[in-house]
């Protein structure tokens, strides 16, 4: 797997109004600080760029020496309505200076005000919302709902069925959804009634017929009324693709004929990511379960799952819950977080800024077609697919080395995930403007003309 490297390199300097390179990197004196992450945490926490964030400013990160970067990590889709916003921050301190941090599942003033705030911005049907910590908790526990519902209906009504190249998180249960072998191998003993089938993007799985899906589930020997559940990310995280449409709707029809509930994981893509409020609308079908966290409170751990009430309800009081759920801080940071969103209009802003950075992105596939395989996504999510010289086969090296360019010219994204770890991602927080966009999509062109060419 390729890295960074770890010895300061002299780079060209760079200085514009969004961006500033004037170090070398990684930054000598940042060097301590790397080896102590390194000596004490599991490696397996390494890999991002190395930068220690000073902090962040809207759609910018700060080092301690004076470097500043375009961010397009947005974290990790965490920071939608930008990085290090005032009245995130106000409210969180508020709450905190209140002297109440935490108080379990005890009410507190902030948990109905949030839990409202978030049903009203969700699809009607869908009137309850359970707060959680991670995303991982939000699957776990969608899992937990259509298991718990489908055996009320029959005992063998069981099976889960989620998608090859599936991410949904990195707990047992969540794994085992998950459709990537190499990130459950270690399970050993993986259920059997949680299935996978082919993710009808167009690119990697050419065949976008629903036949298919009926087909992989005869294939894997599953009656269709043993279904409990079917799960799929809105888009594939790793390569922002989206499933084809006709595809979407006729397996909402294929959930209503065989009493199964259809979840989005919109972990990633909620919260106006995608230039909708949730990526799944898209789809124009209706959702029995959405999970979501990172952008839901754009800073703090939060994360919820929203159901009807009688999905929701399953449970009696007491036995489905978690340590923080609902901590008043982080509450406080969720819904100064929505309200920014919408006060700032940003789900209108991602559509907007995504037409541009899709436009401009399709442009630079026709520049580079043999290294270019595809280019998915929408709004201000979106993954360049590099791909072995002529052919389909991921190239990783070059993906890499094109976000290693990225960073020493000032924009800040993530080492590369997805098919082969061969893209390269992109989701700026939804603040940012077009003259930063389009800097940002211009160094991306001469990143991919350095490494290319
Ligand atoms: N689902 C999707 C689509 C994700 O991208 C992630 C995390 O990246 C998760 C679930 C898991 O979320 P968390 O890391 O908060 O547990």
């Amino acid at each position: 797997m390729p890295t960074f490297p770890s010895t300061p390199r002299n780079l060209p300097p760079v200085q514009t109004k969004y961006r500033t390179i004037k170090t070398a990197l990684p930054v000598p004196e940042s060097l301590p600080i790397l080896e102590e992450i390194r000596k004490y945490e599991p490696q397996s926490m390494g890999g991002m760029p190395p930068i220690i964030w000073k902090n962040g400013e809207n759609f910018l990160v700060n080092d301690f020496w004076g470097n500043r970067w375009i961010d397009w990590s947005s974290g990790v889709l965490v920071t939608n309505a930008g990085h290090g916003r005032k009245e995130i921050i106000d409210a969180v301190v508020a709450q905190a200076q209140s002297g109440l941090l935490t108080n379990y599942l005890f009410p507190h003033k902030l948990r109905g005000t949030l839990a409202r705030m978030l049903v009203e911005r969700a699809p009607k049907h869908l009137d309850k919302v359970f707060p959680l910590s991670t995303g991982s908790e939000t699957i776990e526990c969608a899992i937990k709902l259509c298991r718990t519902r489908g055996q009320k209906i029959s005992a063998s009504k069981r099976v889960m069925v989620s998608f090859v190249n599936g991410f949904h998180g990195r707990t047992l249960g969540s794994q085992m959804v998950g459709g990537i072998p190499a990130l459950k191998s270690w399970i050993g003993n993986l259920d059997p009634q949680m299935v996978q089938v082919p993710f009808p993007d167009g690119f990697r799985c050419k065949d976008v017929s629903f036949d298919l899906f009926v087909k992989s589930l005869a294939d894997a020997k599953v009656n269709s009324t043993d279904v409990c559940g079917v799960l799929l990310e809105t888009y594939q995280g790793g390569t922002a693709s989206f499933a084809d449409k006709a595809y979407i709707q006729k397996l909402r029809v294929w959930c209503d004929e065989n009493n199964v509930l259809l979840v989005f994981d919109e972990v990633q893509a909620g919260f106006g990511r995608t230039g909708k409020y949730f990526g799944f609308e898209h789809y124009g079908v209706k959702a029995d379960m959405i999970c979501c966290g990172k952008g839901i409170s754009g800073s703090l751990p939060l994360s919820a799952i929203f159901a009807s009430r009688e999905v929701m309800d399953l449970y009696p009081p007491g036995s489905m819950t978690s340590t923080h759920s609902a901590n008043p801080i982080c509450c406080a940071a969720a819904i100064a977080n929505l309200e920014l969103i919408d006060r700032e209009k940003l789900v209108e802003n991602a559509a907007r800024m995504g037409d541009i950075l899709h436009r401009e992105l399709g442009k630079i596939q026709k520049e580079f077609p043999k290294n270019i395989g595809a280019v998915h996504g929408k709004g201000l999510v979106a993954a360049v697919q590099m791909v072995k010289p002529g052919g389909e086969e991921p190239d990783g090296d070059t993906a890499f080395a094109i976000v290693q360019q990225m960073y020493e010219r000032g924009v800040l994204m993530f080492a590369p995930v997805g098919f082969g770890g061969a893209s390269v991602k992109i989701a700026p927080p939804l603040t940012i403007n077009q003259e930063a966009l389009e800097e940002s999509i211009h160094v991306l062109r001469e990143s991919i003309r350095a490494v290319v060419q």
